[in-house]
């Protein structure tokens, strides 16, 4: 069987250069197909990015990445009705997660894949992938490239899944969990939340890192959102459901605005993006192997919300990893139908353990209360324990029975929503 690479991946972004890191160290002819004019041109991220998978990807590399500030401080802020409750964490040892900016930090990632032999292809559009004679055929306004294998890391859009079909019930599912392929149809609103971010042009007054998650800025959205410090600026920005943005008039940019006014993060507007993110439930997750495909990071679904941490990045680099290690066992065996063997590298890794763990309080950010209910309850809380009147003071027990009788919810709610949280 004639072809002109052994793996092709769709996609430049963090997962894709990851994979195809790994994939040119096992020997293997690699091309990523970028449609950026450069890595780092295309992608959005918040900015934390936990660095374990980093550090194992890189090895002695690792030291010169374009990291930003270490995070060692963690904030909560709580804001309603012109009150705002904050809640601190701080740890100078702590080096696991860095601020980072992306533009910067793929591009130096890309080139280091470079170093390692993978062919990038920049501005280049991947139009089509189909099936021919056993292998696989890439369209992209270049040309095409026919493959044994392709490496979907085309982000949470996931174009390559779509023109695969692999949400479509009539292929030839040999995943086992059978109430995935029924639920499977799953490109829709519910599962995906809108990220935008600016980048302001602001030196932090403090060398540590600080990660800021923020509730109660995003009206009646769905929504949270986060403020990193960088060594010159601050990356802010905002996570909103897109169903709940459907159903109402306001403008993201303006819940930006209103937002960036309200935290008082005042400077020139270095940077400002806009990106789907995934949000699936973790039994609702995409397929995410098919005969001469495999499926990583965003594009599968990859992205971990426990309301502590938010983690896209290193998910995206792991199972880039993993794709690079799949990619060689499945070109040696010739059998590139027999792509399930990354399915259960990926069940081995933490990727899947720690996305299945998060699931339950990952509910929490579907509902109401947490954006709500729950940011007013706590204010109103906090505010009766400081406040001295004529009146006599309730015992904070019977104000907090008031508040969630207030607010029309049951006990058995309250405590299962907190049951998720630990
Ligand atoms: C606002 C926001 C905040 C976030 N905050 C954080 C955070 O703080 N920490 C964290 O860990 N994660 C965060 N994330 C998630 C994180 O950014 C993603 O999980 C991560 O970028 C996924 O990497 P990826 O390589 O899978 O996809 P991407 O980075 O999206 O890369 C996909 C690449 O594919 C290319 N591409 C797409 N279609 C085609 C095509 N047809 N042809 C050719 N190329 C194509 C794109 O140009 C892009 O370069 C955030 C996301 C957003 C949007």
């Amino acid at each position: 069987m004639d072809y002109d690479v052994d793996v092709a991946i769709v996609g430049g972004g963090l997962s894709g250069i990851s994979a195809a890191i790994i994939a040119a160290k096992n020997g293997l002819s690699v091309i990523v197909l970028e449609r950026g004019e450069y890595s780092g041109s295309k992608n959005v991220s918040g900015g934390r990015m936990y660095i374990h998978s980093l550090k194992r990807l890189m090895g002695n590399k690792f030291k010169d990445a374009p990291l930003e500030l270490p995070i060692k401080k963690e904030t909560f802020e709580i804001y309603n009705k012109g009150r705002k409750t904050t809640f601190s964490f701080e740890n100078k040892e702590k080096e696991d997660s860095y601020s980072i900016l992306r533009s910067k930090f793929d591009r130096w990632l890309a080139s280091e894949a470079e170093n390692n032999g993978v062919t990038i292809s920049y501005s280049t559009l991947v139009t089509n992938v189909r099936r021919e004679n056993g292998i696989m055929v890439v369209e992209s306004n270049r040309g095409d490239i026919r493959t044994p294998l392709v490496i979907e890391s085309d982000g949470a859009a996931s174009f390559v899944s779509r023109y695969m079909g692999l949400s479509k019930l009539d292929m030839n599912y040999k995943m086992e969990n059978i109430k995935n392929i029924s639920k499977n149809d799953n490109f829709i609103p519910k599962n995906f939340m809108l990220g935008i971010k600016e980048i302001i042009d602001k030196k932090p007054e403090n060398e540590m890192g600080e990660a800021k998650t923020v509730l109660g800025l995003s009206g009646d959205i769905k929504g949270g959102g986060f403020v990193y410090t960088n060594k010159d600026s601050y990356s802010i920005g905002l996570t909103l459901k897109i169903d709940s943005i459907e159903t109402n008039d306001i403008k993201s940019y303006d819940i930006m605005e209103d937002y960036r006014e309200k935290l008082g993060i005042d400077g020139k507007i270095l940077e400002y993006s806009a990106h789907l993110i995934p949000f699936y439930k973790y039994d609702y997750l995409p397929k995410r192997y098919d005969d001469n495909l495999i499926v990583t990071g965003d594009a599968a679904g990859f992205l971990l919300n426990d309301g502590f941490t938010i983690r896209g990045m290193d998910l995206a680099i792991e199972s880039g990893m993993i794709a690079g290690n799949a990619a060689k066992k499945i070109i040696d065996s010739k059998d590139y139908s027999d792509t399930y063997i990354y399915e259960k590298m990926l069940e081995d890794s933490f990727v899947l353990k720690d996305l299945k763990t998060a699931s339950r309080i990952s509910s929490l950010f579907g509902n109401e209360r947490t954006f709500n209910v729950y940011p007013s309850m706590i204010s109103n809380l906090i505010d009766t324990m400081f406040t001295v009147t004529d009146n006599p003071r309730k015992n904070i027990k019977y104000a907090l029975m008031d508040e969630i009788k207030n607010n029309n919810i049951s006990y058995f709610t309250v405590i299962n929503d907190l049951l998720k949280v630990i």
